[in-house]
Parts: structure tokens; sequence; C-alpha cells
């Protein structure tokens, strides 16, 4: 154990004090089952990630508490978010178990088990765990000069929201031939467009792409957006992939852009659900305040149908 763990585990200890292991976690993926025991010994539940390298012992605890409830103090919500944390094999028979068969305690929950699986980045589909992140992840960072290709921020489009007549905005560029980017599986570089000024009051909007060409909206609900004029596109903006990767949690709801890892939701998590095939789509980017000027804009795909995703939230 590093000085910085042992440190980060004496202030949950002695202070019920998470910080230190946040931050952790935020820089290197670390991986001590120690935190677990010890959150669980004090019944701390926030955050749940402190759960995620938790040892079978303590995972088989978190579901004999949930099996054999027995008082109403119990912190059910805490425990599933925990349990979602640790997302193993049996975790995922237990989640599966407790949708078919509702325990008493699902009346005091307001969704099944199976939806607290999304805030640690997982689904259940078809009766197996489905991953929604990446374990690699590289950092967005903005830089003073682009490089002709580094940069990720596309600019202004050449077509226009029919809501709000702003041009659409190319949120993100990325090229899947970049060897950091392997993890992603995509052959071409594709582009990831939005409609900047309708975003806050969409669920969703969605775009279709083709690798090494155009993408287009294929559907946005509404557009209670106000029109940005041309003259006001920034376009300047240049953001680059980091040279190495960066922790799987590196972003958090306040700061951090990334592309892979995991997201870091300000309100619910929030995976949607494929137009064309139905399925869940996968975490594709974390863009934060610095990138988007305002709240943090989440970016999904479904490659089997070359779709991407994007929703706005903010805290
Ligand atoms: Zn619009
Ligand atoms: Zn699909």
């Amino acid at each position: 154990m590093t000085e910085k763990i042992k440190e980060a585990l004496n202030a949950l200890i002695e202070n019920k004090d998470t910080d230190l292991y946040e931050e952790l976690m935020r820089k290197e993926d670390i991986q001590e089952p120690a935190f677990a025991e010890e959150a669980l010994k004090q019944g701390i539940f926030c955050p749940a990630e402190l759960y995620k390298a938790a040892s079978p012992k303590v995972r088989d605890n978190l579901i004999e508490l949930l099996e054999g409830e027995k008082n109403n103090t119990l912190n059910i919500n805490g425990i599933l978010l925990a349990l979602a944390a640790i997302g193993d094999e049996v975790v995922v028979e237990a989640f599966k178990k407790w949708e078919e068969n509702p325990p008493a305690w699902r009346s005091k929950i307001y969704v099944g088990p199976a939806e607290y699986a999304m805030e640690s980045g997982w689904c259940i589909e078809n009766g197996n765990k489905k991953e929604l992140t990446h374990d690699s992840c590289y950092a967005l960072q903005r830089v003073q000069a682009c490089e002709t290709n580094g940069n990720v921020y596309g600019g202004p489009s050449k077509d226009r929201c029919p809501h709000c007549g702003s041009k659409y905005e190319e949120i993100l560029v990325l090229d899947g031939k970049d060897s950091r980017l392997a993890f992603l599986g995509i052959d071409g570089t594709i582009k990831i467009k939005t409609c900047k000024a309708c975003l806050p009051w969409e669920k969703y909007i969605f775009s279709k792409y083709e690798e090494n060409g155009e993408s287009r909206i294929i559907y946005q609900e509404s557009g209670a957006g106000r029109r940005i004029e041309d003259e006001n596109w920034k376009t300047e903006k240049c953001f680059v992939l980091s040279e190495s990767s960066v922790a799987k949690h590196y972003c958090s709801e306040w700061e951090g852009s990334a592309v892979g890892g995991a997201p870091k939701y300000v309100d619910d998590a929030n995976y949607a659900i494929c137009p064309e095939c139905g399925k869940r789509m996968r975490h594709l980017a974390q863009l934060g305040e610095e990138y988007t000027g305002y709240g943090n804009i989440y970016v999904q795909i479904c490659k089997e149908c070359k779709i991407t995703a994007t929703l706005y939230q903010q805290s």
C-alpha cells in the first residue's frame, strides 16, 4: 500500500472523510479492498466507488443484508449502489434474481435493481452483463495552437438545426486510427454532431455517422434553443487527446473532459437506447465545462448502427 493510499484510508477510518479517496481515484485506478471493508463497517455508501475493489466477503455481506432485510433503517439505495460498483458475476445474478422476484424492499425504491447498475456503467442485456464504459481513458486538454489534425473540436457545421436555425456543432471529431483510440474499435474518422443551442432542452440528440464521412442529425425532439448567430461562433477552440492514458474515473461532475473511461453524471446515470437497434448505447466521451463553455455534454455510441447520442446535464 502506498503512502497516499494509507493516508486516504486513515482519513476514512478516522474522520469518515472520502475526499482523499476520490482524489486518488481520479488520478490513478486504485484497486484497494480495504476501503470497501472500512466503508461497510462504518455504514458509508457514498461514493459507491469505495466498493469497486471489494472482497468477495464484503460483497456477500452486502447481498446478505438485502436478502435478510430485517430492519427498516437499512440503506437499500446505498447498498444497491455499492453492489453495482462491484458489478461482478455474483452481483449480476443477484440483480437478475431481484428483478424477477422483487423482494419486500422493492417497494421502497423508485426503480428496479437493474437500473442501479447503470450508475456504475453497466447493464443487463439478454441476461448478460454489458459494459457501458471503458477501462481506457484519454483526457481532452486545451491547447493554444492546434496541429492541423490534432484538434478534436470540429466547430460549427455547414448544416443548420431546423428548429432554432443555429449551425449544428461538430462537438467531437475522433480519428479511430489513432493508436490511443484503438480501444474504441472505430475504423476511420467520425464526427459527432449536436445542436448546442437546443441540447440543454432535449433529452438526447441522435446523429448518424459514416467513417471518414459526414454525419447528420437523425433525431431531435423539439427545438427550444435560442439561435446562435453565425458571427457568435468561436472556432479557435483547440483540444487534443492526452499523450498518455489517464485513470478511468478521471472526470468528476465538475471538471474534466475525456474520451473513454467512465462518465460522472451530475444527475442520475443516463444511457440512451439506440433508436435503431433498441440496445443501450455505450459511453464515448464526457465534455466538461472547459470544453463546452457551460454544463457537461455526454456522448454515447452504438457502433453497430453508427449512431451517436449527446445529452446535457448541469449542476
Ligand atoms: Zn437547435
Ligand atoms: Zn444500435
